[in-house]
């Protein structure tokens, strides 16, 4: 799937590409996600824009649809791809429950994918969105495939490694770390888990 470039004219403001249905964030929606541990500041110099002029909140939303098909096997709704140029190389849910596999997290199939794709497990230059801030094990998959930049939906206080419970992908004594962009259409990320365990 070859995204749709921007005119490079640069990212100077949100929403490079227009957006389908933007979040109508209201506070309630925050209920059960809301505490976001002692992450650090996003830097304020973060480009608003990902690869190409394509905006990170139509990535995101790529992702909420991969999450769908999760939950129509009974999975935890969690989706992953990842981009490298511009392009998205590999996608990725959870398939936890489908394959009987502790590891089958969105990220862990994502980055399967994307190594398969581009012929290598170095991810060097390559970006991984994901609905839901990474846990544990796939914040240090992130980290051993030399992802670039991990852009997330919801905050997850319970077991998130990439700010909330601790901070895998930017430890310094790791000898890569990651550039963090959490909380992207962070509301309809969590919307989305909570709809899943409330039904
Ligand atoms: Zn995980």
């Amino acid at each position: 799937m070859r995204l749709a470039r921007g005119s490079g004219a640069g990212c100077a403001g949100l929403g490079c590409v227009g957006l389908p249905g933007r979040g109508t964030a209201t506070s309630s929606l925050r209920a059960g996600l809301s505490s976001r541990g002692t992450r650090p500041a996003l830097d304020p110099g973060q480009r608003a824009c990902d690869d190409g002029g394509v905006s990170r909140e139509s990535l995101i939303l790529r992702t909420f649809e991969l999450a769908e098909r999760a939950a129509a096997a009974g999975d935890v709704p969690v989706g992953a791809l990842v981009v490298r140029d511009g392009r998205i190389v590999a996608e990725g849910w959870n398939t936890r429950e489908a394959a009987a596999d502790p590891t089958g997290h969105a990220e862990i199939n994502a980055l399967r994918g994307a190594g398969l794709a581009l012929g290598g497990w170095n991810l060097e230059g390559a970006d991984l969105y994901v609905s839901l801030e990474p846990c544990t094990m796939c914040a240090g998959a992130i980290v051993a495939a030399r992802i670039r930049r991990l852009v997330f939906g919801a905050w997850d206080p319970k077991a998130g490694a990439a700010g909330s419970l601790r901070d895998v992908v930017r430890d310094s004594r790791l000898n890569h770390q990651v550039e963090v962009v959490g909380g992207v259409l962070e509301d309809r990320a969590a919307a989305q888990l909570r709809a899943f365990f409330g039904r």
